[in-house]
């Protein structure tokens, strides 16, 4: 029999669903006696920020313990005998998404390292605008790093501090880096956590019992039955010890600069960000747009799962029945490997299917979180209208998405996405619907809770939509060439 052969075509990653991607969840635990045990559920509550490696460390009074490995949560922390391999009252955790390139197990968090006053580990999310400046400094002055993670340039910065504490140490390596971050550390006495001066990224802290947490988002306290105490504030950092916990301000006061996105689509639905619930500002936005973009239709459906908070808002808003005429398939794998280009090219009907008695002869407002390359939308459009809808009107819970995130998100760059390369009437055609109308800013600041976008000192940041960047970009504006940071390459790095 002959064999058949298949064209060598690379996985495609199914889930890579035209999103911008968070690219860190964090978590933080002490005076527990299962730490390494909640730091996982609470790293499971925060695996949307994070799918590609997952690591916890925890401390046991004499030694730290690690486990840090490719791959979700619930497959790397899931037996008891990966927990009872890391004892401890204290640890800390961090699920991470990386870029391609750059999945390697020595980049995978928290990152540990031996100083003088002891062992510290670290893990942040976020993204260190000028990394690459202090790295190349760092080496000049004989620095080793083991990995490309920025989070490293932490470590050699607390290394090489003159600070007589561990505390003076890490805020003097605080003083020197640039950018969005939201980092938990831990050493053998101390649970600490930080946000960048302008709070870019959330941390938020809860309490069970006599324990303490830090974590991302309150879905991780959630999981863990912790109750939430307040989200850290931007430019706090929060040390945590056998003394109590201690609140310090190192930096200079500067506007907040929260990430507006979070609230569209990197948070859990579930979880209270910045003092308001993010499915409620989901809905707001999606009241917003009914306002701002109301079309004559008969059915509101949303792109799932992430476009639905917005169209049950705009469903009430316009009195229109929410209908769920796309289905999602939750089972689908983070990729597929699809033997050839036919079966490639059914695309985005591997995670989503239309529910045909709900669009057949229908008007339809179709909701959607964000247009990122315009690719998922133009076959979600594509297949509705197989279904029989007799109009499409799509309506996006963001502004146009023209710029790249500089601040922890992993994003195309700007020229692949298609508000930076077309005008609203092209984007219409290339998707193929009847109308297409963006949240405007003001409508989005509204859902926020505020009167408008102050467009002076924006109170968020939102530069992938405006292309205002609020943080210094210091290694793409004067930052040495970005050149190969490592020339080591490990087994089954992608
Ligand atoms: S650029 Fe966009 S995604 Fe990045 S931090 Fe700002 S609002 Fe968030």
């Amino acid at each position: 029999m002959q064999k058949l052969s298949f064209p060598a075509i690379p996985p495609l990653p199914v889930l890579d669903d035209d999103h911008f991607h968070d690219e860190c969840g964090v978590f933080g635990i002490c005076r527990h006696v299962d730490a390494a045990a909640h730091t996982a559920l609470g790293l499971h509550a925060l695996q949307h920020r994070g799918q590609e490696a997952a690591g916890i460390v925890s401390y046991d009074g004499r030694q730290f313990h690690s486990h840090r490995a490719m791959g979700h949560v619930g497959d790397n922390f899931n037996s008891s005998d990966v927990i009872a391999s890391l004892p401890g009252e204290m640890a800390i955790g961090h699920n991470r998404y990386s870029t391609s390139g750059d999945k390697a197990i020595r980049n995978v968090q928290p990152l540990f390292a031996e100083f003088k006053f002891g062992g510290l580990a670290i893990a942040h999310n976020g993204n260190l605008t000028n990394a690459r400046t202090l790295r190349k400094s760092l080496v000049d002055r004989g620095c080793i790093f083991q990995s490309t993670s920025d989070t490293e340039t932490f470590i050699h910065l607390i290394a090489r501090s003159d600070g007589t504490n561990v505390v003076e140490r890490v805020i003097d390596a605080l003083k020197q880096v640039e950018g969005a971050y939201s980092l938990v550390a831990m050493t053998q006495e101390k649970l600490i956590g930080v946000r960048d001066p302008h709070g870019v990224r959330p941390l938020v802290l809860g309490k069970t019992g006599d324990a303490y947490i830090l974590a991302s988002e309150t879905c991780a306290l959630d999981i863990i039955g912790a109750e939430y105490i307040r989200d850290i504030a931007p430019g706090e950092l929060i040390v945590i010890d056998k003394n109590g916990m201690h609140s310090y301000s190192p930096f200079a006061p500067v506007q907040s600069k929260f990430c507006i996105f979070e609230y569209i689509y990197f948070a859990r639905p579930d979880s209270n960000v910045e003092n308001h619930n993010v499915y409620q500002v989901r809905k707001n936005i999606g009241a917003e747009l009914a306002r701002e973009s109301h079309v004559e239709a008969d059915v509101v459906v949303p792109v799932p799962d992430s476009g639905v908070p917005a169209a049950l808002g705009y469903a009430e808003q316009a009195d229109i029945p929410f209908e769920l005429g796309i289905i999602r398939n939750h089972y689908v794998g983070r990729t597929f490997i699809e033997p050839s280009q036919q079966i490639r090219n059914l695309g985005v009907r591997l995670k989503h299917n239309a529910n045909g008695r709900y669009l057949e002869g229908k008007r339809v407002v179709l909701v959607d979180d964000s247009i990122v390359r315009g690719t998922t939308s133009v076959k979600i459009v594509d297949m509705v209208r197989a279904a029989g809808a007799a109009e499409v009107h799509m309506r996006i819970s963001s502004p146009p998405t023209a710029h790249s995130c500089h601040y922890g998100i992993d994003t195309p760059e700007s020229d692949e996405l298609m508000a930076s390369r077309m005008d609203l009437d092209e984007m219409i055609k290339t998707i193929g619907v009847d109308s297409l109308a963006f949240i405007s800013f003001d409508g989005l600041y509204r859902a926020v809770g505020k009167e408008r976008r102050d467009n002076d000192v924006p109170q968020f940041c939102d530069a992938c939509f405006s292309g205002e960047y609020p943080l210094r970009l210091t290694d793409k504006v004067d930052g040495p060439e970005p050149a190969q940071l490592s020339l080591l390459r490990e087994r089954g790095q992608g």
